[in-house]
């Protein structure tokens, strides 16, 4: 089966910040594959922006250039990516000042009043406002315009409230296009069909028949390239706060009334407004050392970071309860760290062992699992219990139904669009249901600060994890006394 692509109208998108790595490596690739897909109208354009003046086809040029190397010479048809080249401009323009905004203006200017706008704010956060007031001082947001800013949005809930604030100054909650990559994944999507698309799973999606849920955001590479901004927020901040809890969200929440994009989004903000504050020894944090007798180099966080005292966690785990009917006593462990033992992104369902044996105590303790993997190899896997072939009597054991998309769908499905590529085409739509919304954001770090203000009061050290393993050991003692362990962190 191939995937379909649904065409959108033509588009101006102007990414601020073009020349940045977030643009040259996540942005711009995603734009070119859907390109190649054939997912882009004819008279789109995309506009990049920053302050570097560049001679004429400079930076068609640096764009090409990582193209090739990130995605590989073979991957990148000639005559396909010159005409994606051919959508491309450059302004040379400053957020700050008045270099490159009359350019802008008059380039925009050419394209019918009615067409879709999208500003996409790919620059630090001190540039939302700036920019957002220099595009109203010039007149460029009309009717179909969207903005589109990145995380980290705040550091805390006062300044992530102030970028609400300075943006609903110059825009409606309507036009605000908040970005978690993790939303854009096929699984994740596919996590909402499979709950509320099937009459199978949504009967058993709770306390009576849950035993536990565990989310896991396993990365195997450490903090190098972002060493400055990594020790001033760790893991509960750069994805704690945002990637995992927009995924317990998804999986805790409310069937939504519609698939509508404020449905789906106030039944998150429930969840996370049921969550109950963590209890202090429900929680581990962890920062990664280079293994015994290998180099410090960049398997070891402080090192890294050239701050020996850091005591930024690389790695954070705890238990919570959400306090609503549905899950009260279905304990949900949560748990990211960076330099693990692979990268690996799984939810995992756990459902509770069947309440009585016929097949008696030889026969062991078995229950449902359901696996929905992120990364890599999106898919979906239940596991159920059968008898093991052959003779010896009623021996049992669990097996996995596999959804894998690969070989479910066939080729095409092992390629599934980017993250980036679906949200951006879902901007141009004008569909934010995967998009958070400002008091979502909000809600979520008024459940985080208190946790890192009591770390900060307790002089909290993180504990030392080896590189390459699965985390701190305290992470294994959360699980051992509640008589439960993490499931593997497997490639
Ligand atoms: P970056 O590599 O430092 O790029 C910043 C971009 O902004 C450059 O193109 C820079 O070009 C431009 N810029 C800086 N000051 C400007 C000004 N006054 N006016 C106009 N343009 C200006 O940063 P990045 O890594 O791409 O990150 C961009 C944003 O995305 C940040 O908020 C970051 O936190 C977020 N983010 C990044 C990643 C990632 O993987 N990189 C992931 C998630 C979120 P000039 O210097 O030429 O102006």
């Amino acid at each position: 089966m191939v995937a379909r692509v649904i065409p959108v109208d033509p588009f101006d998108l102007v990414i601020f910040g073009a020349t940045g790595d977030l643009a040259l490596r996540k942005i711009l690739p995603a734009l070119f594959k859907r390109f190649c897909r054939g997912g882009f109208p004819s008279g789109a354009r995309i506009i990049g922006a920053a302050r570097s003046e560049l001679e004429e086809g400079a930076f068609q040029e640096i764009v090409a250039k990582r193209l090739r190397e990130d995605l590989g010479e073979q991957s990148v048809d000639p005559s396909n990516l010159k005409r994606f080249l051919s959508f491309l401009s450059y302004v040379a323009l400053d957020g700050y000042g008045d270099l490159g905004w009359a350019q802008l203006t008059g380039l925009l200017s050419i394209s019918a009043k009615d067409r879709v706008r999208v500003f996409y704010f790919s620059v630090g956060p001190k540039l939302f406002g700036p920019l957002a007031e220099r595009l109203h001082q010039h007149g460029l947001p009309h009717g179909e315009t969207r903005i589109v800013v990145e995380k980290p949005f705040g550091h805390d809930l006062s300044s992530a409230k102030e970028l609400n604030r300075t943006l609903a100054g110059h825009f409606d909650e309507g036009q605000i296009y908040r970005i978690d990559h993790y939303l854009g994944k096929e699984t994740v999507q596919n996590l909402m069909a499979v709950r509320f698309g099937n009459m199978l799973f949504e009967p058993l999606w709770n306390s009576q028949y849950v035993d536990h849920i565990q989310i896991t955001v396993a990365e195997s590479l450490g903090v190098a390239g972002r060493e400055e901004y990594y020790d001033r927020s760790g893991a509960m901040r750069d994805m704690m706060q945002n990637h995992l809890m927009q995924l317990l969200c998804l999986i805790a929440m409310e069937p939504p009334a519609k698939f509508d994009p404020d449905a789906v989004r106030d039944e998150k903000l429930k969840v996370i407004r049921a969550l109950d504050p963590v209890e202090p020894y429900h929680l581990v944090r962890g920062q990664y050392v280079a293994p015994a007798n290998s180099p410090l180099d960049d398997q070891d966080y402080r090192n890294t970071v050239q701050n020996p005292r850091s005591t930024t966690e690389s790695y954070v785990a705890f238990k919570a309860h959400i306090s609503n009917w549905r899950w009260a006593g279905t304990p949900f462990y949560l748990r990211t760290g960076k330099r693990l033992k692979a990268r690996s992104s799984v939810i995992n369902v756990l459902f509770k062992d069947a309440p009585h044996s016929i097949f008696g105590e030889a026969a062991g303790r078995h229950a449902n699992h359901l696996k929905i993997r992120l990364q890599p190899n999106e898919g979906i896997t239940l596991s159920v219990t059968i008898k093991e072939p052959g003779p010896g009597g009623m021996r049992l054991i669990d097996v996995p139904l596999d959804m894998s998309f690969a070989e479910a769908l066939g080729p095409e499905a092992s390629d599934p669009p980017d993250a980036y590529e679906r949200l951006i085409m879902d901007v141009v739509r004008g569909n934010q249901t995967l998009f958070m919304r400002g008091d979502e954001v909000e809600a979520a770090w008024a459940w985080t600060d208190p946790i890192i203000a009591g770390w900060e009061a307790r002089g909290d050290v993180p504990k030392p994890y080896e590189s390459g393993t699965a985390g701190p050991g305290d992470a294994d003692v959360l699980m051992r006394r509640d008589r439960r362990e993490w499931r593997g962190i497997n490639p």
